[in-house]
């Protein structure tokens, strides 16, 4: 049986940038991935100054930024535009955006080559417990079972987090999930600076529809367009959503120059931590299969890049069981501003929110102050270091938050 010092289950960005990490603090890392290196993931693309800061961390921001760079996020719908530049915080005021196919084999490339064994085509399944520790694992490789031994596991299984769900992983999906769907378009425009949200989508009879749709420009040729919506078990999004995107884009074609929509795909996802049993005794589960996927903007690269670090930290810390450590760091560095922000998506899965309040936001001088505002806490660009006015109410409303949801699940 081979064995290795820790095993990461997935090459996600969360996966292949644990194992960069693990292996960067002189551990024996396997990364296993269960599809084909270079494998596509339904995904927006967008890459926050907080997702760009850890590819620094990385050594890899600069592989990323040379083919694109953004300054930010514009807003449009009910009869306003608003302009959201990247706000000025320790993350920087850099932001991209890069195909997944590229930008995951890139990472997991990236730790083979310093050092990890990487075995792509391999599905990982069947944990053996022993004494509350996960001894041993499958790996099916071309149809042949390996047996591995490991002294720790990352699992970055993503939004199914099958074998996390071997585990014992559980996610709760009463709370805010966001579905959506992702497509490219060929656009002369691919190389314009700004992330493009459309927050009012209307349907053929000019009716409001529930969702939103986004245009990210990707420097190649193409851009990145998507639509999604927010959804609860109670309140679910009645959204075709690749039918909504294939209107979108019609509504887009003449000002953003667009080609047909192609690999059109769509997914879930798990947000805001609404998920319980991520860790035992030698295992940690990190990014989408713990639900690390902001609320409010759905991306999820930057929190699982940061997950892969902050697992690796406690491993090196020297703790021999992280069954409550783990989820104890994953609260205590996001909890706040995940519920916070959980709360606030759920108005937004009620369909008369938007059209509410939506011509207050974008519209005029109120827009123009309060949008930037909301920019930088919907891609919680806050530090604990930030001490403004804006960052010290966040931060207030987060506490106030958990206080009153106190039993709500959040890596419970
Ligand atoms: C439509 C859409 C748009 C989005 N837009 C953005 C965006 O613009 N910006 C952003 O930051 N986030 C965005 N997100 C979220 C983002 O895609 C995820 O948060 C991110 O992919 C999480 O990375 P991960 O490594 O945790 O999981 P994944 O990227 O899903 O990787 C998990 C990997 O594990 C592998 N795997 C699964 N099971 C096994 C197994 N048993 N053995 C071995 N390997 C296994 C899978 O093949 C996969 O490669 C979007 C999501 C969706 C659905």
């Amino acid at each position: 049986m081979e064995s290795f010092e820790v095993v990461v289950v997935g090459a996600g960005p969360a996966g292949a940038a644990a194992a960069i990490h693990a292996v960067e603090a002189g551990y024996e890392v396997l990364l296993l991935e269960a599809g084909p290196l270079g494998r596509d993931k339904t995904c927006g693309d967008g890459l926050t100054p907080r997702a760009v800061h850890q590819l620094e961390r990385l050594g890899l921001a600069g592989e990323v930024t040379a083919h694109y760079v953004n300054h930010g996020l514009k807003l449009h719908g009910y009869g306003g535009d608003v302009t959201a530049p990247w706000p000025d915080s320790d993350y920087g005021r850099v932001g991209s955006a890069m195909p997944r196919t590229r930008f995951d084999e890139l990472l997991a490339r990236t730790a083979a080559a310093r050092g990890a064994t990487l075995w792509d085509n391999a599905t990982a399944s069947a944990p053996e417990l022993a004494d509350g520790r996960l001894s041993s694992l499958t790996v099916t490789v071309a149809g042949v079972e390996k047996q591995i031994r490991a002294q720790w596991v990352i699992v970055a299984d993503g939004v199914r987090s099958t074998f996390g769900k071997q585990l014992g992983r559980e996610w709760h999906r009463g709370e805010v999930y966001g579905i959506a769907a992702r497509s490219y378009c060929d656009s002369p425009h691919d190389d314009e600076p700004w992330m493009h949200s459309h927050v009012e989508l209307r349907g053929e009879d000019d009716e409001i529809l529930p969702g939103y749709g986004w245009i990210f420009p990707l420097g190649d040729g193409t851009v990145n367009l998507g639509c999604g919506a927010l959804s609860t078990d109670a309140r679910p999004a009645k959204l075709n959503t690749k039918k909504l995107l294939h209107h979108y884009a019609a509504q887009q074609r003449e000002e953003w120059g667009l080609g047909e929509p192609e690999r059109v795909t769509s997914a879930l996802l798990p947000m805001g931590g609404a998920v319980s049993n991520v860790a035992g005794a030698n295992w940690m589960i990190i990014g989408d299969a713990a639900g690390g996927v902001n609320p409010l903007n759905g991306e999820g690269i930057d929190y699982g890049l940061e997950m892969a670090e902050h697992a690796v930290e406690l491993i090196r810390a020297g703790y021999r069981d992280v069954t409550h450590a783990w989820p104890r760091l994953l609260r205590a560095r996001y909890g706040e501003a995940f519920l916070l922000a959980r709360t606030a998506a759920r108005l937004l899965t009620y369909p008369q929110f938007l059209p509410a309040v939506g011509p207050l936001a974008l519209r005029g001088p109120v827009g123009a102050k309060l949008m930037p505002a909301a920019a930088r806490l919907m891609a919680n660009l806050i530090t604990d270091e930030d001490r403004d006015l804006m960052a010290r109410l966040w931060r207030t409303a987060g506490r106030g938050v958990t206080a009153a949801r106190g039993n709500t699940p959040l890596w419970s």
